[in-house]
């Protein structure tokens, strides 16, 4: 049957280096994939672009964002707007306030979202993070009691596995992957939307700007944070093992 999933990130590109191949196996597999992006990434870096203004590279990284949910299927996207690197100076509770009306009004089956530490520790993506957790919270009264949403984290454990430069180590228990061997040309295709973030794309992945997509890995990876209303237990010993994995395709796991 076909399912909902709600991809939440403060960035255009974020999507598309953590979750790329698995929205483009969600959308190949008739899932609906709708996305969040909460700022339009107007203190990023402009590649080889000149922008006369702070708007302008906002509205070309938009058309970047565009370009690359076209090509990962994402049925439709979900612009905030809030300034770029502004998100944890903004108050968290209407954050997630605004978060759980568009989880209301879309009812997905599926949330995923940044982890705690923001995989980069960047601190737009850890204000998401939080945020996203208690809009789920918040968004919970909303369902049906048998048909509450579970919410992942995304892990990207091999993102400064081809960096110059080492990054915080990923402190999130792994519980699911996504298989995405067959996704990974639109993945880096995705990425290659991306053209004035050059620089993050040859950062983490190497090539594929020249169509080299072999550094992109054959895996993409969640941790389950709730599920039927409840905080999931990563301590326990089920999830301690991390060869436990699951697909989040898997119908059990859905
Ligand atoms: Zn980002």
């Amino acid at each position: 049957m076909s399912k909902k999933l709600l991809f939440v990130f403060a960035h255009p590109d974020d999507e598309s280096f953590a979750a790329g191949g698995t929205m483009a196996k969600a959308h190949n597999q008739g899932h609906e994939v709708f996305l969040i992006c909460v700022t339009s990434g107007c203190k990023g870096k402009s590649g080889e672009f000149q922008f006369s203004s702070r708007e302008q590279l906002a509205l070309h990284r938009e058309e970047e964002l565009r370009k690359a949910c076209s090509i990962l299927g994402v049925t439709d996207l979900i612009l905030y707007r809030y300034p770029d690197g502004t998100l944890k100076d903004q108050d968290p509770d209407i954050l997630a306030e605004r978060i759980s009306q568009t989880i209301i009004a879309l009812k997905p089956d599926v949330i995923l979202s940044f982890p705690l530490d923001g995989v980069t520790g960047h601190p737009d993506h850890i204000a998401v993070s939080h945020a996203s957790k208690k809009a789920v919270i918040l968004s919970e009264a909303y369902y049906p009691p048998d048909q509450l949403p579970k919410f992942y984290y995304i892990s990207v454990p091999h993102y400064y596995d081809h960096c110059k430069d080492v990054g915080p180590l990923s402190t999130c228990i792994i519980t699911g992957k996504v298989d995405i061997s067959e996704f990974r040309s639109l993945k880096g295709q995705a990425l290659q939307s991306y053209k004035s973030q050059i620089y993050s794309v040859n950062r983490a992945y190497p090539g594929v700007m020249q169509n080299d997509f072999s550094v992109i890995g054959p895996y993409e990876y969640y941790t389950l944070i709730r599920a039927n209303g409840n905080q999931v237990d990563l301590t326990a010993e089920k999830f301690s093992n991390k060869l436990m994995i699951i697909d989040l395709f898997d119908k059990s796991s859905f």
